[in-house]
């Protein structure tokens, strides 16, 4: 099955469900056992079978999470409460106290929260390293460094890391290698063909796709499994029955607006980088972005979020442009129908502050027709030329 194929045909069963063409909403706690016998087999172990408390899954949790690790090219994967839990899972599940953990400068500000304010409590030593080290990722190798993280595209700033080259080197070492794969969907790039034992994706985003969910994702091989699901099982971040069957809805679509937010901010990306005001467009599609080639190479499109950096101007003219848009929000959460824009102050201890003397913005190209949405930027920046001369 080709990948827009499996997103209709996956995780639904009609002929078990009296012909509905959907999985129903499974709202549940308690499942029962039909013996004694039954009753007595639950494995308590690492296993993933069988269903024995709604906690850990019920029959659409696991029929979506079969469907996504076939579409991420994995055998295994686990859906969380959000992308942020799935993160926390996957750490806690690999780091012990003493361990050493390589993190990309351009990670998701909230996972950076999660190793400064809580794995460096319980012990784990974390570097932050240059996201576009590449295979040099060697030189910060140390003999306790268990993991080395990845996130390609960088959140903000948009740098695409050479995940194959940071895979191998890391294996060299022993080390296990997790990408945050969010930014692509599993559509225009699958961790696991870079290399990645772990492949992180937040389902709020494109797979979600319509700013109505929170949840997240784990692939992986049946070598790290047994790990994340003990681990998972402990936490506990299940996702609510609401929230499974929007994600399987979803699905249906992904394939038709994955092509038509890539379409759009690409077009609004051109149309930027001519602008006066406008200093540098950062997507990964353009040859300008850091990584670029690496994109060409690894990735087969791009998606509707990238960031572009203008002149300084003063804070009233940016609020006289943000204050007014029309069809452009001003929201964290991207990967919806709608577009959005917000200003941002990327925090690097490990690679270049390329914003300090611009105003860096980024930009979700939502699925609003891209003709209005540039006539949108265009008063944007009319209202800020008119207040920055005022
Ligand atoms: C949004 C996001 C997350 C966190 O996902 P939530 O579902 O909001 O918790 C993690 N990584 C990346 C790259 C994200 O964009």
């Amino acid at each position: 099955m080709r990948p827009q194929t499996l997103l209709a045909a996956a995780a639904r069963v009609p002929q078990k469900q009296d012909g509905l063409v959907n999985m129903p909403v499974m709202r549940a706690s308690t499942l029962l056992f039909s013996t004694l016998e039954a009753f007595e087999n639950i494995h308590h172990g690492d296993g993933l079978y069988p269903l024995h408390y709604a906690r850990s899954g019920t029959p659409a949790m696991r029929a979506l999470q079969e469907a996504l690790a076939e579409i991420d090219g994995a055998p295994y994967a686990i859906l969380t409460a959000s992308g942020l839990s799935a993160i926390v899972v996957l750490l806690t599940a690999l780091l012990n106290s003493g361990e050493h953990l390589l993190m990309t400068d351009s990670v998701y500000s909230s996972t950076r929260h999660f190793c400064d304010q809580e794995l460096a409590r319980l012990g784990v030593e974390v570097t932050y390293y240059d996201p576009l080290i590449g295979g040099k990722i060697t030189e910060l190798i140390r003999p306790n460094t268990k993991l080395v993280y990845c996130e390609s595209p960088g959140s903000q700033t948009f740098e695409v890391q050479d995940v194959p080259a940071i895979a191998t080197a890391a294996h060299t070492h022993g080390a296990v290698v997790a990408l945050d794969n969010t930014w692509a969907t599993p559509l225009f790039c699958r961790g696991a063909d870079l290399g990645a034992d772990i492949s992180i994706h937040s389902c709020t985003k494109y797979i979600g796709g319509h700013a109505d969910l929170v949840m997240g994702l784990l692939t992986c091989s049946a070598k790290y499994f047994p790990a994340l699901w003990r681990t998972f099982q402990n936490i506990a971040p299940t996702p609510g029955a609401d929230e499974i069957y929007l994600a399987t809805r979803g699905l249906r679509t992904l394939a038709v607006r994955m092509q038509q937010h890539q379409e759009t901010a690409l077009r609004l990306a051109m149309w930027l980088k001519q602008r006066p005001e406008v200093v540098k467009v950062l997507h990964p599609a353009l040859p300008e972005c850091p990584g670029h080639e690496i994109w060409q190479r690894d990735f087969t499109g791009s998606s509707g979020l990238f960031s572009f950096v203008m002149k300084p101007y003063p804070r009233k003219a940016l609020a006289a442009m943000l204050d007014d848009m029309q069809y452009f929000g001003m929201g964290f959460s991207w990967g919806g129908y709608e577009s959005l824009l917000i200003p941002f102050r990327a925090h690097r201890t490990a690679s270049p502050h390329w914003q300090d003397d611009g105003i860096a913005l980024r930009l979700h190209a939502g699925l609003e027709d891209a003709q209005d949405l540039i006539a949108d930027l265009e008063a944007g920046f009319k209202r800020l030329n008119k207040s920055a001369v005022l």
